[in-house]
């Protein structure tokens, strides 16, 4: 009956970069390069899933992902976050 063992560790998270101190190392979109992108600025940010049509996922404008390989697993972020090495992703 209850099925709160699931509910919160199947809530997908999201990070954050703070931009203001991203040194643009590259480090984050070469290990999660669907969840990360380096901008015009030469920083690091995050996509952001605008819609989703026909299995496609559009990202900001910037790109499409197809959903069967669109996705970079939690553990992986997490890679990234710890790999970061001034430390300026969280997780919202
Ligand atoms: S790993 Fe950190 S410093 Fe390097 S690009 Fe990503 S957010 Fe910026």
């Amino acid at each position: 009956m209850n099925n709160n063992q699931s509910s919160r560790s199947d809530t997908p998270k999201t990070p954050f970069v703070d931009q203001s101190r991203c040194i643009g190392c590259v480090l984050c979109t070469q290990m999660c390069p669907n969840t990360f992108i380096m901008n015009d600025d030469g920083k690091s940010e995050v996509f952001e899933v605008e819609s989703v049509e026909d299995s496609k996922i559009m990202l900001s404008g910037k790109r499409d992902l197809d959903t069967s390989t669109q996705s970079d697993s939690q553990e992986k972020i997490q890679d990234s976050i710890d790999a970061c090495p001034v430390a300026c992703i969280r997780w919202k």
